[in-house]
Order: C-alpha cells, then structure tokens, then sequence
C-alpha cells in the first residue's frame, strides 16, 4: 500500500469519473509534483503553460462539463477527488484548474444553451483557455461572500445598462487567472442599487477595449497561480451575458460558493496530506535517541493526529459532495463544514510537519516553505472560518431540529 492515503481507486467513483480520476493521479505525480519547486520560485505572475497544456490534454479545463459536450462529466464528488491529487503536488496548478471551473460553474448551473454554447465550447480546443471568476475587490471581500453584508458593500463595480448592453465600471482584486483569462464572470452592481443589493452576473470578454489587466500580485503562497486584478472602464457586456437574471448575483453567488466549498476542502485536503508525507518520510528514517522519530510517543502521536486530520477532512469533503450531488438546492452546511475543516487540516499539518522534520524544513531548498506558505490560502478564500462560521450557525438556528 502506497502511504498517502490516496484516493485513487475510490469506491465511490465508476466508470469514466474513476478512469479519468487514475489519469489525474498519475499527472499530478509524474506531470505536476516534478515542477512545483521551480515554479513556486519563478518570477510573479506566471502560469507553466507546458503544465497546464498536459492536463488541458486530460480534460483538467473541462471536468464539470457534461460528456456530451466533449467534457469530463466529473460529479463534485470527482472534481474534489481529483483537485485533491493535484493540490498534493501543487495547490497553485489546482487552482489554476479551479478558476477555470468557477468561471463554468454559473453558466452550466444557470442552463442557459446561448451562452454554454458559446462560451463553454472554447474549452473544448486543442489549445489550453484559462477563465475566472471576478468577485473580490480592494473594498469587498467577506461582504461579498455572505449575502447579509450586501447593503455594507462599498464602491462596488457597476453595471449600467446602455441601449442592449451594460457598460460594467470598477477594479476586481485577487483574481486567480486574471493575468492570462480569456472570459470572466463579473459579479457587479447594478447602477443605482445600495451596497451590492443589485449584484448582477456577468460573462465578460477579457480582451476588449475598456479592459486591462492591472497589478499583477506577489503572492506569498499558490505562486504557481497567476493572480491580479482586472480593470473595467466602460467594458461592454451584451444584455444576453447575464447569468440567471439582473439583480439574481447573489442567489447565483451563494449556489456557487456552496458547490465549490467542496473542491477548496478537497485541495487543503491535499495540502494537508503533502505535509503529512513530508513527516512520515522523514520521522522513518530519522533516529534520535537512537530510535527513528516515529518511534518516539510523542512524535507518533503528532503523526497520528496529522493522518486523522487528512482523513477526517476527506470524509467531509466526501459527505459535503454526495449532498452536492443528488440534493437541490446545493445544501450551505455540509460544504461549509467540510471547508472549515480542512482549512484548519492543511495549516496544522504544514505547522507539525515543520515541528517534527525541524532545522532541515527551516532550509529554504528543502521545500517545506512552500508548503506552509501555500496551507495559509484557502482560509482565506470561498468564505474565511468566520464567513463559514455565520453560514454554519446560520444553518443551526434555522433548522435546529436537523443537525
Ligand atoms: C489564493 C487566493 C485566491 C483567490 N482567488 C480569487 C478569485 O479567483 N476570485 C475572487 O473573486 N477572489 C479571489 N480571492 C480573494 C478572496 O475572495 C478574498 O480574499 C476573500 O473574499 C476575503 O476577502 P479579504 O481578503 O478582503 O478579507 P476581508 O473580507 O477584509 O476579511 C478580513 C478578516 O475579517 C474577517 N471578517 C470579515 N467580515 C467578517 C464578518 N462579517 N464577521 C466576522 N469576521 C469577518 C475575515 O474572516 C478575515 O479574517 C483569492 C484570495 C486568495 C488568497
């Protein structure tokens, strides 16, 4: 048995899903774990084409799009699984994948045939199309992830509509893919609506007059993804690139971050199960005291507590996706629970990991740094502990008799 508690021949998972999940396991070994070191120290803002174009061949740019359309067809319960395995070699690279998705998501989810027609089928090419999803901004984060603090937003980007179009002004910040993306979905304002009260979905070309990319961000961790902000100026939009209706962002918005709540869980999953097997390689064949490390109470305790970590995180994630799955409307809690979880797994196990392999994980070319700098990111995205807090308690108090 291979020690890292992988996923790879999950019972759960037939067919084309564990078939396409087996090829993921093998390029995350052989195609994406090779390079992450390098990538980790290149230059800010770059994206490893060769990489990405290898899981582009694997359909790693088209997992949730139905196999009738030339997709994957991977359920949540898949996408998971399989951004589990890559994150394990480099969370950044996952992401790069997941953006594209989250750019997906609305439109397979909103069912509109025009716009999937013309704005999923560029993921079926030859050449790699990175997307995104543009929500964050320098004045809204958390207020635009929990729908309570709409009327708190400020300064938000805004659509206004002109003739048969809408005219979208305003900065969209941290943006996973913004430096290389083709299409975003653009969460904005409809002019005139306090705080984000009128957000409004919108799939936007990226290259048109009254775009620009602007700063692209240092990242401390994930530098294999490229991230920056996307400037709109009077950006066009026609009246048919609204995703579900005007004024409909939030609900939009909320069905979205719950789906994929489940993903992030699945790549701090693989962040926490990339430190786990940094420790246990190391604390077998480590002695002090002249035992090897795992041999020491105190050590195996640690090392147990780490395994419990992955695999209660995965479980979570598990239960989260078989509900995102087979229940509609995709629950809150479950996603939520999973991702608080395994949010608090990769940082405690990045965090022990570095505890138990000491003065060698302190060296900058032994790679430990990348993973504790990378186990401090998906807290902060798709809703910070305190986000999923509210949406958890929220659960709890409206429906006490579930849970
Ligand atoms: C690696 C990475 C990738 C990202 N990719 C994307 C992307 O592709 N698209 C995108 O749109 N955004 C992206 N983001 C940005 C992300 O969406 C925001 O960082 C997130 O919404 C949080 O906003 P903020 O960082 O401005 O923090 P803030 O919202 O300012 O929060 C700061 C602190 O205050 C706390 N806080 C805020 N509000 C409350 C409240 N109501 N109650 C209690 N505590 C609260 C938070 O929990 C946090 O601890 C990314 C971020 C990172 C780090």
């Amino acid at each position: 048995m291979t020690f890292t508690h992988s996923p790879a021949d999950h019972p759960l998972l037939q067919g084309h899903e564990a078939e396409a999940l087996r090829r993921a396991v093998e390029f995350a070994r052989d195609g994406v774990a090779p390079g992450a070191a390098e990538r980790d120290a290149g230059e800010k803002g770059q994206v490893d084409w060769a990489t990405v174009r290898e899981g582009h061949r694997l359909g790693l740019l088209r997992m949730a799009l139905p196999r009738e359309m030339g997709g994957l067809g991977l359920s949540q319960l898949g996408i998971a699984l399989t951004l589990e395995e890559i994150a394990a070699a480099d969370p950044g690279m996952a992401l790069v994948f997941g953006a594209t998705g989250l750019f997906q998501t609305p439109l397979l989810v909103s069912g509109d045939a025009p716009l999937q027609e013309r704005y999923l089928t560029p993921f079926l090419g030859d050449e790699p199309v990175l997307a995104c999803n543009a929500v964050a901004e320098e004045r809204n984060g958390t207020d635009l992830v929990l729908p309570q603090n709409a009327p708190h937003a400020q300064e938000m980007t805004t659509a206004r509509r002109s003739g048969g179009e809408y005219l979208l002004n305003g900065t969209k910040k941290y943006i996973t893919n913004a430096p290389f993306a083709t299409y975003a979905t653009v969460l904005a304002n409809l002019d005139g609506s306090a705080g984000s009260t009128g957000l409004t979905c919108f799939v936007t070309e990226l290259e048109q007059d009254g775009v620009t990319r602007g700063e692209v961000h240092d990242k401390v961790g994930y530098r294999t993804a490229p991230a920056g902000e996307l400037v709109f100026e009077n950006a066009r939009v026609p009246e048919g690139n609204v995703v579900g209706d005007e004024r409909g962002g939030w609900d939009l918005n909320v069905a979205i971050g719950n789906l994929t709540r489940v993903a992030c869980a699945g790549v701090a999953t693989g962040i926490a199960r990339h430190a786990l097997r940094r420790a246990v390689d190391w604390c077998g064949g480590r002695r002090q005291g002249g035992r090897l490390l795992h041999e020491h109470q105190m050590s195996a305790r640690k090392l147990a507590d780490m395994a419990a970590r992955v695999s209660s995180a995965r479980a979570l994630y598990l239960d989260a996706a078989l509900k995102a799955d087979n229940v509609l409307p995709t629950p809150g809690y479950e996603p939520a629970v999973a991702k608080l979880v395994a949010d608090r797994a990769a940082i405690d196990n990045a965090d022990a990991a570095m505890a138990l392999i000491g003065a060698q994980a302190f060296q900058r070319d032994d790679g430990m740094d990348r993973v504790l700098r990378d186990a401090y990111g998906p807290r902060i995205y798709e809703g910070s502990p305190e986000a999923l807090a509210l949406v958890i308690t929220g659960e709890l108090f409206d429906a006490p008799g579930i849970r």
